[in-house]
C-alpha cells in the first residue's frame, strides 16, 4: 500500500474547534454539490470526544437542531453573500424575524419599526409583543428626523428595504448610524433586494434577515429564513434562542437553497431586466395612476444597486380589478414571490384580512393598488397579458 497523506476513506465531516465549519467538501471526493446529511444524530468517536464536545472546545455536529453540515454549508454561503462574519438558518422568514427580535427585547423595552412592514412581522409585533409588553411605534423610514425623534431609548430599528406594499425605499445608511448613536441595534429584513443588489452589513445594518423562501431559494419550493450578523449576535440566537424555540432549518431545505442559490445573479438580472420593461410600461399606460417601483426612482434608494421583479401600482378608477384579475393567462393568482412564476395580489382582497382601516401597515395602501411578481417569463409575453387584461377590464 502506497503511503499517502491524503486518507483515502471519508473523513468526519469534523471542524476546527474556532469556528463552527461543518462542511468540507474534500471529505467528500470534492462534491461539486454538498450531501445531504438527512440525520438527527451524528455519534461521538469516544469518550474524550464527548468530553471535548462538551466542553466547547470541540465544534462538531451532534444533533441537527444545533449543527447540521448541509445547513451550515447554507449557513456559510449566506455570510458571505451578505458580508457578515456569520449566519444562522432557521425554518421561515418570520422565524428568523421573530428570533432576531427576541433575542434583543425584554419586558418593558420598545422598538421603533418602519411603516408597512411585512403583514406577518407587524402581526408579530402587535400580538406577542404587545402581550410581553414590548411596545412598538410605527414612522415613515424616509423622514429621518422622525426616526431620529422616535429612537430614543428604543432597543432596535426596524427596516426593510423596501417597505411591503408601498415599496417605500430609505436611506439605510443613515438610518443605521443614528439607530447606533442611540444604542439600538438596527434590523433589516433584505427579501425583496437580496443579496445581490443589497448588502445592509456594509451600510452598517447590524442584522440583516431574510426570507429565504423569495429569492434565495428561487423556486417556490421552500419555506426558510435566515438571520445574518456578528458571531456574537449570531451565537447568541443559536445558543439563546434557536435550542428553545426549535425553528431549525432542514438539511433537504437547506439542500435546496444551495442549489437556488447557485442562479442567484442570473435569476436576479431577469427579475430586474423584465420588472423595469414592466414597470415602464404601466407607468406609461392611460389607466395606471402610480407605479411603486424602486427602479423607477431616481434618487431615492441610496444602497440599493438594483430592484428586483416586485412591486405595486394603481389603476384608474375606470378598470374594474376582479375582471382584470381574472383576464390575466401568464399571471397567477398568489400571495409569496420570489420563484421563476408571475403572481398577481390584490390589495383589494388582502386589505380585508388584516387590521382595520387605522392599521398601521394599511394606512395608506388604496384599494385600487395591485402587487406584481414578475418572473422570469418572457417580458413581452407577461406585457401582452397584462395590456390586453387591462383592455378587457374597462368599465
Ligand atoms: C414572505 C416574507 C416574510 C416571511 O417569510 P416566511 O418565509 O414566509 O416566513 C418576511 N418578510 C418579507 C418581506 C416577506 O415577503
Amino acid at each position: 500500500m502506497k503511503n499517502n497523506n491524503k486518507s483515502q476513506a471519508p473523513k468526519a465531516p469534523i471542524t476546527a474547534p474556532e469556528s463552527i465549519v461543518a462542511y468540507d467538501a474534500s471529505h467528500f471526493g470534492n462534491a461539486v454539490v454538498p450531501p445531504i446529511f438527512q440525520n438527527s444524530l451524528f455519534t461521538f468517536d469516544d469518550f474524550d470526544d464527548m468530553v471535548e464536545t462538551y466542553s466547547g472546545r470541540k465544534v462538531r455536529p451532534v444533533y441537527s437542531r444545533g449543527l447540521n453540515p448541509t445547513v451550515r454549508a447554507f449557513e456559510e454561503k449566506i455570510a458571505q453573500l451578505e458580508k457578515t462574519e456569520d449566519a444562522l438558518g432557521l425554518a421561515s422568514g418570520m422565524a428568523a424575524i421573530s428570533s432576531a427580535v427576541l433575542s434583543v427585547v425584554k419586558p418593558g423595552d420598545r422598538i421603533v419599526s418602519v411603516e408597512h412592514c411585512y403583514p406577518d412581522a407587524y402581526r408579530f409585533f402587535e400580538m406577542f409583543l404587545r402581550d410581553m409588553n414590548v411596545s412598538v411605534d410605527y414612522v415613515d423610514g424616509r423622514d429621518i428626523d422622525a426616526v431620529r425623534a422616535a429612537l430614543p431609548g428604543a432597543k432596535i430599528l426596524y427596516l426593510e428595504t423596501p417597505t411591503s406594499w408601498t415599496f417605500h425605499t430609505h436611506d439605510i445608511a443613515a438610518l443605521c448610524a443614528i439607530a447606533r448613536e442611540h444604542g439600538a441595534v438596527s434590523m433589516i429584513d433584505n427579501s425583496w433586494a437580496s443579496p445581490i443588489f443589497c448588502q445592509p452589513a456594509t451600510l452598517g445594518c447590524d442584522v440583516v434577515i431574510h426570507s429565504a423562501s423569495k429569492y434565495l431559494g428561487g423556486h417556490s419550493d421552500v419555506v426558510a429564513g435566515v438571520i445574518a450578523g456578528t458571531k456574537e449576535f449570531v451565537g447568541n440566537v443559536r445558543s439563546n434562542i434557536l435550542p428553545y424555540l426549535g425553528s431549525k432549518l432542514s438539511a433537504f431545505d437547506s439542500w435546496l437553497l444551495l442549489r437556488g442559490l447557485r442562479t442567484l445573479p442570473a435569476r436576479m438580472r431577469e427579475h430586474q431586466r423584465s420588472a423595469m420593461i414592466i414597470a415602464q410600461n404601466l407607468a406609461n399606460h392611460a389607466h395606471v395612476t402610480a407605479v411603486h417601483y424602486p427602479g423607477l426612482m431616481s434618487s431615492a434608494a441610496p444602497g440599493l444597486s438594483g430592484s428586483s421583479g416586485l412591486f405595486s401600482f394603481e389603476f384608474s378608477p375606470e378598470i374594474d380589478i376582479p375582471t382584470f384579475v381574472d383576464a390575466l393567462r401568464f399571471f397567477k393568482i398568489g400571495v409569496s414571490w420570489g420563484g421563476h412564476e408571475s403572481l398577481i395580489v390584490p390589495a383589494l382582497v388582502t386589505r380585508a384580512q388584516v387590521g382595520g382601516p387605522n392599521s398601521a401597515i394599511r394606512f395608506g395602501v388604496p384599494e385600487n393598488l395591485v402587487r406584481l411578481h414578475i418572473g422570469l417569463e418572457s417580458a413581452d409575453d407577461l406585457w401582452s397579458d397584462l395590456a390586453s387584461a387591462i383592455e378587457a377590464s374597462l368599465k
